[in-house]
């Protein structure tokens, strides 16, 4: 169990950050660090991409953790639900979502996105490759989870 880097957050670290930052890219040893699922967004958001950028290099699944499932260039946002014993099945539910500030259609999807007790709920399962798939549907092929991440995404030219 590791906890979040961030000062006085006592949530357990899901997302392990590699922040590589000049001048020190590879070498600098201190350069992964865990975070939970808000501060690890936050950090990314904080980073100068001049200076440096945070690559994700492990999440944990966590009950509460986001997840976004796409079909095709349309993406979805989910909330995990539930994980199975052996952490190799988790049950999404479907998240509302609302535009938020500076919204626009065409140029700016940005949304808000809160839990729905009522949601729609789907299995995924992870598999051999490393990715969740969606439970009955094939590896190649299947619908694919994201973890650590909401997303409500419309392709404008359809
Ligand atoms: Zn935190």
């Amino acid at each position: 169990m590791h906890t979040c880097s961030h000062t006085d957050c006592k949530l357990p670290g899901v997302i392990k950050l590699e922040i590589l930052q000049k001048p020190l890219w590879e070498k600098d040893e201190d350069r992964f660090k865990w975070f939970c699922e808000a501060h690890a967004e936050q950090t990314e958001a904080g980073l100068d991409k001049a200076e440096g950028y945070a690559k994700r290099v492990e999440i944990i699944p966590a009950v509460g953790m986001g997840a976004t499932a796409g079909y095709g260039s349309d993406s979805y946002p989910y909330t995990v639900i539930k994980i199975s014993a052996n952490g190799k099945t988790l049950v999404v539910q479907a998240d509302n979502h609302k535009p938020a500030p500076g919204f626009d259609y065409y140029s700016n999807q940005v949304y808000t996105y809160t839990p729905n007790p009522e949601g729609e709920t789907k299995t995924f399962t992870l598999r051999d490759n490393g990715r969740w798939v969606l439970k009955g549907e094939s590896k190649k092929g299947g619908l694919r989870l994201g973890l650590g991440h909401r997303r409500y995404y419309q392709d404008p030219s359809f």
